[in-house]
Order: C-alpha cells, then sequence, then structure tokens
C-alpha cells in the first residue's frame, strides 16, 4: 500500500468539505450535506415567465375537485457546478398536448451569450410594438 492511496474513514456527518458558495448563491451554506462533491452546485434565484401563447398542463389532483395546473415557462438563474465557472442556466418547461408530453430542458450560457440574447429579445419585442411588462 502507498501513502497515497484513498482510504476510507468514518467521520461524522457531514463529512464533505463545504465549498466556498458565490455570493448569489441561495443555500450560501458550502453544500457539506452533499454526498458528492458533483453535488456541490451553487444555484442563484429563479426568475420564470408563464408563457400565456403556450399549451399548459392540468391533471386532476388528489382531493377530489382539485386540479394541479402545469403552466408552459421560461426562466434564467445563476449556476455554477462543481469546479466550474459561473453560467445562466436557462430552463424552460413546454407542454404540448398534442404529443401528450411536457418538454423539459435547459441550457447554459455565459454572461456574453445571455446579454447578447436579452438584447435580441428586447429588440424584437419593441419591434413587434408590445407594451413593456410594468
Ligand atoms: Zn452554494
Amino acid at each position: 500500500m502507498t501513502t497515497a492511496e484513498a482510504m476510507p474513514s468514518e467521520a461524522p456527518f457531514p463529512a464533505i468539505r463545504p465549498i466556498e458558495c458565490t455570493p448569489w448563491c441561495t443555500d450560501g451554506d458550502g453544500h457539506a450535506t452533499c454526498v458528492s462533491r458533483r453535488d456541490q452546485v451553487c444555484w442563484g434565484t429563479s426568475n420564470y415567465v408563464e408563457l400565456s401563447l403556450e399549451e399548459c398542463e392540468v391533471n386532476k389532483g388528489e382531493k377530489p375537485g382539485s386540479y394541479l395546473f402545469w403552466p408552459s415557462i421560461i426562466g434564467p438563474c445563476a449556476y455554477r457546478g462543481f469546479n466550474q465557472q459561473p453560467v445562466v442556466y436557462l430552463h424552460f418547461t413546454l407542454a404540448n398536448r398534442r404529443h401528450d408530453h411536457v418538454l423539459d430542458e435547459s441550457c447554459k450560457l455565459t454572461a456574453a451569450e445571455a446579454r447578447e440574447l436579452a438584447a435580441h429579445l428586447i429588440a424584437v419585442a419593441e419591434m413587434i410594438g408590445g407594451a413593456p411588462a410594468q
């Protein structure tokens, strides 16, 4: 056995070394209760927009007469995976009754890409003449 060989050791939980959270991390506790390094992720606050022109999904709830409503949504938040640079995490959920499924996807953008996309969204919104949101 060499001295560099990893050996398991018992330690009181939490046993994983905390990371230094980003200033915008909603947890801000170093994620020391995670069970792996890749779970030590910093998330910022999500800001979703309900897409009123897209389909929604409605299902019966557990209580009689109650329903669960899932609108189509899109929203960005700040994200930093373990040992990664911070990115803009763009998440979207699109209901689609025709195909009877919900598309639940995300993509990551650099800060520059997010600014470019935001500028394009604003330019197109102004082009079609919609009133700014209050
Ligand atoms: Zn964090």
